[in-house]
């Protein structure tokens, strides 16, 4: 998938990160439950889409037996967002106070498409960091899988932030709802309901990889039953336990606060990456 440094990087920072603030981290996780307002279609069989043609030979690299590196974070520089509003805007972006109760200001609007995504929500602001996160990790995609269908990014933050109902978070630029990879064509701009057999591991593993190797990714929610099936897809290519566990709540239990991809309720059509705070912007956002 990609080359082994990355999946290295990839486990070491969620290695790091687990270890250093897992527990006032943990502290809000088990109330927070999601749902989308985004009316997502959910009522496509699987029968009725087109599958996708495997573009990409699956290569990834074995993990190595021994100890992890540590992570050259300092050599990665993220590339600049595009943003669609960028003409007006006041300045950089800042994200204040908690995603459950946090404010934006001065945000990026995410452009509508770009390279192995697009978005389909109007409330598509988020803060810098953020929106350059999802491109670049959606461009990663694409550069990996070319031709392969664009990533789905569903609800970001409202332009102030603030209270989106029904999501419980979102409020603060750091939270972003994004389409599961199937290995099935699904109507433009839409959800899907993954399953273990449609969901395209390799691709959403690219995605997820890339985001955990900047350090800047806080937590993935993901249904605990596609989280088995990443997981064992990982395994079968020669990730070991002792990498994953760190990463993975599964197999734990879709209860037990472990891991930086966790189960929450309303996620078996999309997952929800959440970001840590900029480092700009604290202490006013808070994590
Ligand atoms: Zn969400």
């Amino acid at each position: 998938m990609c080359p082994r440094r990355w999946a290295e990087n990839a486990v070491a920072s969620l290695v790091a990160i687990a270890a250093c603030s897992a527990p006032e981290r943990d502290a809000g996780i088990d109330r927070m439950e999601f749902a989308d307002d985004e009316a997502l279609d959910d009522g496509v069989a699987d029968s009725a889409l087109e599958p996708i043609p495997r573009i990409r030979v699956p290569l990834r690299p074995k993990a190595r037996s021994g100890g992890l590196e540590r992570p050259q974070l300092g050599e990665f520089s993220l590339p600049a967002p595009r943003c669609a509003n960028q003409a007006d805007r006041d300045g950089p972006s800042r994200s204040l106070g908690q995603v459950t109760s946090g404010s934006l200001h001065s945000p990026c609007r995410i452009a509508l498409i770009g390279p192995g995504y697009v978005s389909t929500n109007k409330n598509g602001y988020a803060t810098d960091e953020t929106v350059a996160l999802l491109q670049w990790a959606s461009g990663q995609m694409a550069a990996q899988f070319p031709g392969s269908p664009p990533l789905v990014i569903g609800a970001l933050s409202k332009a102030d932030g603030g209270p989106y109902p029904p999501h419980k978070s979102h409020q603060s630029g750091r939270d972003a709802d994004i389409g599961y990879p199937l290995t099935v064509r699904a109507p433009p701009r839409q959800f899907l309901p993954a399953t273990g057999a449609n969901l395209d591991a390799e691709r959403l593993w690219t995605v997820l990889e890339a985001m955990l190797a900047t350090g800047r990714l806080g937590f993935v929610f993901m249904d605990y039953e596609l989280q088995a099936t990443l997981y064992q897809g990982l395994i079968d290519v020669g990730y070991t336990e002792a990498q994953l566990d760190p990463v993975f709540q599964y197999p734990a239990g879709p209860g037990v606060p472990r891991g930086l991809i966790r189960h929450a309720s309303g996620h078996a059509d999309h997952f929800h990456v959440r970001f840590r705070c900029p480092d700009s912007d604290k202490p006013d956002c808070v994590e």
